[in-house]
């Protein structure tokens, strides 16, 4: 059922085969459930300063930097640029709403895939644009042995983030990969453009509220549902993946 998207994939990109060794998944709203927490704590502080932005349009800026979301609200309403000030102001207003939630959960189907990743394996690394100094404990403490430091990319390593393909560039750099030994999960759009345009084979996942083919006409390879979806077709998509590889 894959055989489609993945022949398009390798003719497009101009890959005989693709000789999997490594997984890179997004953070969150791929392995954490904190794209709800983060789209309140937008849709909130925004609202106090007269700006309006929907739950459901802050997961359609999902992966910008904070300055960029909040220049776009503020432009389309005031028709001109937020001060540094009112940037920084509004951004670390929405940081202290979002640390008032609980630490998000695990997202369901992530744990279990990522078993499956290892047992076949398959190196998993972590390409996010999140900051957080929390990050690394939060991940070895939900997802213990599967990621390390010098695999991962974070909003310190890169310079100019998704969607420009550098965050995930860097990923295979790091990992000593070719664009055709990895895939990508990832399940807002502009994490998908990212993928897509650092040309490797990009599985979306549709956690949230969006509609799946937004993340379609993004460039997205294939779309999943959900990342239990994605689990469960685990077995069946690898399969697919390594046919080229006798
Ligand atoms: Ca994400």
């Amino acid at each position: 059922m894959f055989q489609e998207a993945i022949a398009r994939y390798l003719n497009q990109n101009g890959y005989q085969d693709i000789n999997l060794k490594s997984v890179l998944f997004d953070m969150d709203g791929v392995l954490f459930n904190s794209m709800p927490y983060h789209a309140d704590a937008w849709h909130k502080v925004m609202e106090s300063h007269g700006l309006h932005l929907s739950r459901e349009e802050a997961y359609l800026h999902e992966g910008r930097t904070g300055a960029a979301t909040i220049n776009i609200v503020y432009q389309r309403q005031f028709h001109k640029e937020a001060s540094p000030e009112v940037v920084k102001a509004i951004y670390a207003e929405k940081s202290a709403e979002f640390n008032k939630n609980p630490e998000p959960e695990k997202m369901p189907g992530a744990w279990e895939v990522l078993q499956k990743i290892k047992a076949n394996g398959l190196q998993p690394m972590v390409v996010t644009g999140s900051g957080q100094h929390s990050l690394l404990g939060r991940l070895a403490h939900n997802f213990p042995g599967m990621f390390t430091r010098e695999l991962m990319v974070t909003a310190f390593d890169v310079k100019y983030g998704k969607p420009n393909p550098e965050p995930y560039l860097m990923a295979l750099q790091k990992g000593n990969l070719e664009a055709n030994e990895a895939i990508v999960i990832e399940n807002a759009p502009m994490g998908v453009q990212a993928g897509a345009a650092a040309g490797i084979f990009t599985v979306a996942v549709n956690t949230g509220p969006i509609d799946g083919q937004i993340l379609l006409d993004s460039g997205a390879n294939i779309l999943f549902p959900s990342m239990q979806a994605f689990c469960d077709n685990w077995e069946a998509l690898y399969g697919e993946l390594q046919q080229g590889n006798s």
